[in-house]
């Protein structure tokens, strides 16, 4: 973040602006809406601007910018529309102490002014750094579509109701009081004006009051495979609520974003074969934490209900008679397999699909090998990494075709994914050399679709192939 966003006080302070031209017509009709005292500066100034002089919107003065004239100044606008006026004014303005924008020159200027969504006194700045002011824009016409006319309004009345409602303790019975408030009793009320409203607001301050506490929830939510546009509405909904969040060593950084700001967020990463929390001190979390009133997410990669241990984590909840439930997410098997265009189950092929961990708390795991290695078997392979010698080994011991597609999605959903394409028989040496370190899912029987066709026609000693993100949506999907 090279410009830092915050919400300037310019209520009775003075903002320059040098320019009369296009420029300043539209930094002006920003800058009006705000309580500043603007001055403009121009020899010649648009008929708009004589016409806002006229109704004391601004001071204008009608001459070219001189040393002095930006003195206790919150904000400067270069707005000439000539590099070298522009150079000029803001070295004054500069000299003056005031903080400098030359327009359309985000080099020299100290800050650049968002695309703004306006619902006084609800604002909502948007920035791209400069990068994409196209990308502000649309952001700006999807909020204004979405945000409703009555925001402004609601927020206005609500914030003179903002000491009353300090009747309710500080927290959650607050937070969810004007939860209500501008997502339900507030919108309903306000075609009634402002004395409906009120009234609404009366009401549901004595409900809210005469509420008991309300007692700690733990939700196991599944993250899904990181990409935070695979979370269910569900899941984003309890983020932006959760008192308290635990997530995860494959939660993803965009997915913990979500989360609300003053929420208490807790990693409890556990590495496979490596340093981890231990699963008796996750318990003792969660159940003290929801003990204590809060709700709590406990944020799982993928699926809460697929290799998550989560059976553990509601027996310790159960035991203190702690509510619970379970919000579904997108397992890494779902992810993976569509990244690869191909189905889990396919008619004719295989009417099963099982879900197998390369290794359990005692090792490498043990499964059904025999039958596993029947052709037209697929299996979704878990921390399939470590034990993919052993995994092969086992395989080919219970009659597995060594060329029997095998296909490794790293990542899967995520900016850095990989997809290794390769066999049975190369699989150990092919995971090897990719030198893969992130979250990997193994498919036994399953190939890329494009590439598929090409498998018929294999040759036992073909390469194994790897493709990035990009090369895959092109040559597989
Ligand atoms: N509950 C999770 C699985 C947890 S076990 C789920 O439903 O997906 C952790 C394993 O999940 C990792 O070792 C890896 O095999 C797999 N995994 C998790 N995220 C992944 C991702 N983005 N891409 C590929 N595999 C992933």
């Amino acid at each position: 973040m090279d410009h830092f966003p915050i919400f300037l006080r310019v209520e009775g302070r003075r903002i320059v602006l040098s320019g009369g031209g296009e420029a300043a017509l539209a930094k002006l009709r920003l800058l009006m809406k705000t309580a500043g005292h603007i001055t403009v500066f121009s020899a010649d100034p648009a008929p708009e601007i004589l016409h806002w002089a006229k109704e004391a919107k601004l001071t204008l003065i009608r001459r070219a910018m001189a040393p002095g004239d930006a003195v206790c100044a919150a904000l400067f606008y270069a707005a000439d529309e000539d590099d070298a006026e522009d150079a000029r004014t803001a070295a004054i303005a500069r000299a003056d102490g005031a903080l400098v924008n030359i327009v359309d020159n985000l080099g020299d200027s100290q800050f650049i002014t968002p695309a703004i969504v306006d619902r006084d006194p609800v604002t909502i700045a948007i920035g791209t750094e400069g990068a994409a002011p196209v990308l502000a824009r649309a952001i700006k016409a999807d909020l204004e579509a979405r945000l409703p006319a009555a925001l402004g309004p609601l927020a206005r009345i609500g914030k003179k109701f903002r000491k009353v409602a300090e009747a309710l303790p500080f927290g959650r019975a607050r937070r969810d009081f004007w939860r209500a408030y501008y997502f339900q009793a507030g919108p309903d009320a306000i075609s009634g004006g402002e004395t409906a409203v009120n009234r609404a607001l009366d009401t549901l301050l004595a409900d809210h009051l005469q509420r008991k506490a309300r007692a700690g929830h733990v939700h196991f939510v599944g993250g899904g495979p990181g990409d935070p546009d695979l979370l269910t509405m569900k899941a984003r909904r309890l983020l932006d609520e959760a008192d308290v969040v635990i997530y995860d060593r494959l939660i993803s950084k965009p997915i913990l974003e979500l989360a609300r700001r003053e929420a208490v967020m807790i990693d409890v990463g556990k590495e496979a074969f490596g340093p981890s929390t231990p699963q008796e001190t996750i318990n003792n979390l969660i159940v003290e934490h929801a003990q204590k009133g809060a709700q709590v997410v406990r944020l799982k990669s993928g699926d809460a209900t697929v290799f998550g241990r989560l059976d553990e984590e509601i027996d310790a909840l159960d035991a203190q008679q702690i509510a619970w439930s379970i919000v579904p997410g997108i397992t890494s098997a779902s992810a993976a397999v569509a990244e690869i265009g191909q189905s889990l189950t396919k008619r004719g092929r295989n009417s099963s699909v099982r879900f197998l961990t390369g290794h359990d708390m005692k090792g490498f795991a043990d499964h059904d090998w025999a039958a596993l290695a029947r052709p037209g078997e697929v299996a979704a392979i878990y921390m399939g990494k470590k034990s993919a010698r052993f995994i092969q080994g086992r395989l080919i011991m219970h009659g597995a075709d060594r060329h029997t597609a095998v296909t490794v999605i790293e990542n899967a959903s995520r900016p850095e994914q990989r997809i290794l394409e390769t066999t049975l028989d190369a699989l150990p040496n092919a995971l090897a050399a990719a030198e893969m370190s992130g979250p990997a899912i193994t498919f036994y029987g399953l190939a890329p679709r494009a590439a598929a066709d090409a498998l018929h026609r294999h040759t036992p000693d073909a390469q194994p192939t790897l493709h990035r993100h990009e090369t895959m949506t092109q040559e597989a999907l």
